[in-house]
């Protein structure tokens, strides 16, 4: 086993003690940073993540405002719930927790959070300014999942990573576009790949990077795997076990990986983390932008 095991687990905890102590810059200003995580129905692994960002949230010196309804809210009252956030000073991220009800329609209610206040990176306009080049590592909002990926990705390689050949498998507006994009940024190679994509392992072979994010358990082999390639693994999917228990897994089968590439994520332990610290650095982005401040180096 020659491969480096990614440890984002301490590589977010560094980053959530790097913006609590460039949040106390911001509060200098007079301004504690505020996120609200809203939170419709009962779904249990829900309920766990939005658990864990209000926990993250207080732990950067943060208001955390945890705002709950039944899954009975109609849209309406959705819409009226995020104008009141959009109106309200003290909060400067607006997180409505996904999947919604059946009857709400996720894209609506995105579209009316402001964007200045869209710490998940969802809302059109950042993800246009994404595409258009105006954000990247260091600036503006941008999707956590992928801004945390990129983040481990620097980690590994340094900061010059233009000319690598990057495969992105998934194409889902929240992980594997505004991936490709943060790569297409950097001046990477950039092959966006997915269900339809034809003979899959041979790009894969190919890539410097390799980002998978399809929720299919242990899809990519290490078969598929160039030699020193850093692989970056996505997916989170619980798999029955013996006894009746579950276990998490990546979309990589990881023992395979683990014997060929260079550097890899772990499942747990991996991106996860990444995502929940990449929201804590996006609402204190917010909130500076809000305030006119310049955005804090973190
Ligand atoms: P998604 O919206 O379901 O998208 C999955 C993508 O994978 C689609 O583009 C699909 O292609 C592609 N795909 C499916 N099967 C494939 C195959 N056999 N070969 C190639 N491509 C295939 O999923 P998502 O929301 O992006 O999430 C992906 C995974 O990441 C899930 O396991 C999710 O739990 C995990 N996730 C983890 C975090 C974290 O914080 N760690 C955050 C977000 C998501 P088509 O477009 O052609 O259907």
């Amino acid at each position: 086993m020659g491969a480096r095991i990614i440890d984002g687990k301490a590589f977010a905890a560094g980053l959530r003690a790097r913006v609590a102590r460039a949040a106390d810059r911001v509060k200098a200003h007079g301004i504690t940073p505020g996120l609200a995580v809203v939170l419709i129905g009962n779904d249990p692994a829900s309920a766990i993540y939005v658990k864990s960002k209000g926990k993250a949230a207080h732990e950067a010196g943060f208001h955390a405002f945890d705002i709950r309804h039944p899954d009975t809210l109609s849209e309406h009252a959705l819409l009226g719930q995020v104008a009141e956030l959009n109106a309200d000073a003290s909060v400067h991220g607006i997180l409505v927790q996904m999947p919604l009800p059946k009857g709400i329609d996720p894209n609506r209610v995105i579209a009316a959070i402001d964007p200045l206040k869209d710490v998940d990176g969802f809302h059109p306009l950042n993800a246009g300014r994404l595409m258009r080049g105006e954000y990247g590592l260091q600036n503006g909002l941008v999707a956590c999942t992928p801004l945390g990926c990129m983040m481990l990705i620097k980690d590994v390689l340094g900061s010059d990573i233009a000319g690598k050949d990057a495969v992105v498998i998934g194409r889902s507006n929240i992980v594997g576009k505004p991936m490709a994009q943060l790569l297409l940024h950097e001046s990477c190679t950039v092959t966006m790949a997915h269900s339809r994509t034809r003979d899959l392992p041979e790009l894969t072979r190919r890539a410097d990077i390799v980002v998978v994010a399809t929720g299919r358990a242990e899809m990519v082999r290490g078969s598929w795997l160039k030699q020193g390639a850093t692989v970056i693994d996505v997916g989170m999917n619980r798999i029955a076990v013996e006894g009746g228990k579950h276990r998490l897994t990546g979309d990589v089968a990881f023992a395979e990986a683990v014997e060929i590439v260079g550097a890899i994520t772990p499942v747990p332990g991996g991106v996860g983390p990444m995502t929940i610290a990449c929201l804590m650095r996006n609402t204190l982005v917010a909130a500076a932008l809000q305030a006119g401040l310049k955005q804090p180096e973190i």
